[in-house]
C-alpha cells in the first residue's frame, strides 16, 4: 500500500459530528452580529509581510517567531494572516472604507501561527473578529464588549469566563510609562529570568505579561501603567467602566493587562476562563487609533476584538453546553422493486419542495430491503418512507417508526406531508 500523506502538524481536520458545533456556534456569531447592525467584510487569507511588520510590530512573539513567510514565484515576501485586524485595516484604505466614516464589520475565517500546538493552540486556527472604525469615544468600546457578553450568554457560558480590562493610555504616555519601567527593570535586572532581559529592550511592557512568578513578584514593585495616564485616556477609561456598569457587565482592572501587538492604545481587554488549562484566552481586542494612519491612511479610530474558535468550541464541549445539534437526517427513504426505486428520488424531490426544511436521504447503491432498514436505522432518521410496488399504484406510502415502539402506518401523499413536517423542528 502507498504511504497516507499525513496532514501538517498543528492543522486539524475537522469532521462530521465536530462540523455541526461549529456550524452551531457560528450561525449564532452571524446572527449576534447581525442584531447589532455589523457587516461581514471578507479578505485573503495571503498578503504581503510588510503589513504585518509595519502594524504587529517587529518586536513582538508574532513577527519574530510565529508566522508563515514564503516567497512566491515572483519573488515577493508573502505571508498567511496571523490575524484579521491588519488585513482589515488594509482592505478599508485600499476601497476608501474608512476616513470620515463610521464602519462596524465582523469576519471569520482562518489564521496561522507556527506556535509549539497544544490544546487550544494550533498552526491552523479560526478566529471570529469585529473592528470598528471612526468613533473616538468609548460608547463603542463598550458596544463590543457588550456584544461579546451576549455571546456568553447565548453560549451558557456566561459563569466561566470573566473580564480583564486596561487602558495602555496614548502613544505618549506609553513611552513615557516605558522608560519608568526599562529604569526599574535595570534596576533589578539580577533578579529577572532570560527571557525578560531579551524583552526588556526590545519590548519592555512585555515583561508585564511573563509568566514567571518570580518574575512578576518583582514585578510587583513595578511603576504602575495607570499612573502615567494621560488624562484624556484616564476620562476615557473611566467613562468606559461607568457604561459597562451601567451595563452590568462585571470586570477586573487588570494593571498588566498589556496585549502582545503593538497596535493597541487605551481600551484593551480580554475574556479569559479557567476551563482550558493553560490556554486560557478566549477572545481579546482594544483600541488601535493610530494604525489606520501607521499603515498608510488618514487618521481614523479604530476598536475591535477577535475570539479564538477552537477555545469556544472545545469550551463548549467540555462544560457540555453544545445545546441540541439539528439532526443529519428526518426521513430515510427505502424502496421494493426497481419501479420504485426510480420513482423514490423524485417523490424526495417533491418531499424537499413542500416540506420545508425537511431533510431526506434517498437510499443508494441497491442492495435488498433488509439492507435498506439496516442502513435507515443506521441514519439519524426518526422515520423510515417505504415505496414498494403496491404504494406507488396507490399514491402512498408506508410510514416506519424507527426511534419508537409505534405501528407503521400506510398513509395518503398528504397525510404523509402532514405528518413529515413535525419533524423539521
Ligand atoms: P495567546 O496569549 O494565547 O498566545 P494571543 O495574544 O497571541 O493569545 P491574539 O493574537 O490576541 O492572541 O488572538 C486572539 C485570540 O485568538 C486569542 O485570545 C485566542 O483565543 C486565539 N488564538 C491565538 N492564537 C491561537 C492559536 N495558535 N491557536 C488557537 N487559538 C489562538
Ligand atoms: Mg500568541
Amino acid at each position: 500500500m502507498a504511504k497516507q500523506i499525513q496532514a501538517v502538524r498543528g492543522m486539524n481536520d475537522c469532521l462530521p459530528g465536530t462540523t455541526q458545533v461549529w456550524q452551531k456556534v457560528e450561525d449564532i456569531l452571524r446572527k449576534t452580529v447581525a442584531s447589532y447592525g455589523y457587516q461581514e467584510i471578507r479578505f485573503p487569507i495571503v498578503e504581503s509581510t510588510d503589513l504585518f511588520k509595519r502594524s504587529i510590530g517587529e518586536v513582538t512573539d508574532i513577527v519574530e517567531k510565529e508566522m508563515y513567510t514564503f516567497e512566491d514565484r515572483s519573488g515577493d515576501s508573502l505571508t498567511l494572516r496571523p490575524e484579521g485586524t491588519a488585513v482589515c485595516v488594509r482592505a478599508g484604505n485600499q476601497n476608501g472604507l474608512l476616513y470620515n466614516q463610521e464602519q462596524r464589520f465582523w469576519y471569520m475565517g482562518p489564521m496561522f501561527r507556527h506556535e509549539r500546538p497544544q490544546k487550544g493552540r494550533y498552526r491552523q486556527f479560526h478566529q471570529f473578529g469585529v473592528e470598528t472604525f471612526g468613533i473616538a469615544s468609548a460608547d463603542i468600546d463598550a458596544e463590543i464588549i457588550l456584544l461579546t457578553a451576549r455571546l456568553w450568554e447565548t453560549f451558557g457560558i456566561s459563569q466561566y469566563v470573566r473580564l480583564e480590562i486596561n487602558s495602555l493610555g496614548s502613544n505618549e504616555a506609553r513611552a513615557q510609562y516605558r522608560d519608568a519601567l526599562v529604569a526599574f527593570l535595570e534596576s533589578h535586572i539580577e533578579q529577572l529570568d532570560e527571557d525578560s532581559k531579551r524583552r526588556m529592550h526590545s519590548n519592555p511592557l512585555r515583561v508585564l505579561d511573563s509568566k514567571n512568578p518570580d518574575v512578576q513578584a518583582v514585578l510587583e514593585q513595578a511603576p504602575k501603567l495607570s499612573e502615567h495616564l494621560d488624562d484624556e485616556s484616564q476620562a476615557h477609561f473611566k467613562n468606559l467602566c461607568e457604561r459597562l456598569d451601567a451595563a452590568g457587565v462585571e470586570y477586573q482592572v487588570n494593571d498588566s493587562l498589556v496585549r502582545g501587538l503593538d497596535y493597541y492604545n487605551r481600551t484593551v481587554f480580554e475574556w479569559v476562563t479557567d476551563s482550558l488549562g493553560a490556554q486560557g484566552t478566549v477572545c481579546a481586542g482594544g483600541r488601535y487609533d493610530g494604525l489606520v494612519e501607521q499603515l498608510g491612511g488618514k487618521a481614523t479610530p479604530g476598536v475591535g476584538f477577535a475570539m479564538g474558535l477552537e477555545r469556544l468550541v472545545l469550551m463548549l464541549q467540555e462544560l457540555e453546553c453544545v445545546g441540541d445539534i439539528r439532526r443529519n437526517a428526518d426521513v430515510y427513504v427505502a424502496t421494493m422493486g426497481d419501479e420504485a426505486s426510480i420513482q423514490a428520488p423524485v417523490i424526495a424531490e417533491q418531499l424537499r419542495n413542500e416540506v420545508s426544511g425537511l431533510r431526506v436521504m434517498v437510499h443508494a447503491g441497491g442492495g435488498n430491503f433488509k439492507k435498506q432498514l439496516k442502513r435507515a436505522d443506521k441514519s439519524d432518521a426518526v422515520v423510515a418512507l417505504i415505496f414498494g410496488e403496491e404504494e406507488l399504484a396507490q399514491g402512498t406510502v408506508t410510514v416506519k417508526y424507527l426511534r419508537e415502539q409505534k405501528e407503521q402506518v400506510t398513509v395518503s401523499f398528504d397525510e404523509v406531508k402532514i405528518l413529515l413536517q413535525a419533524l423539521t423542528v
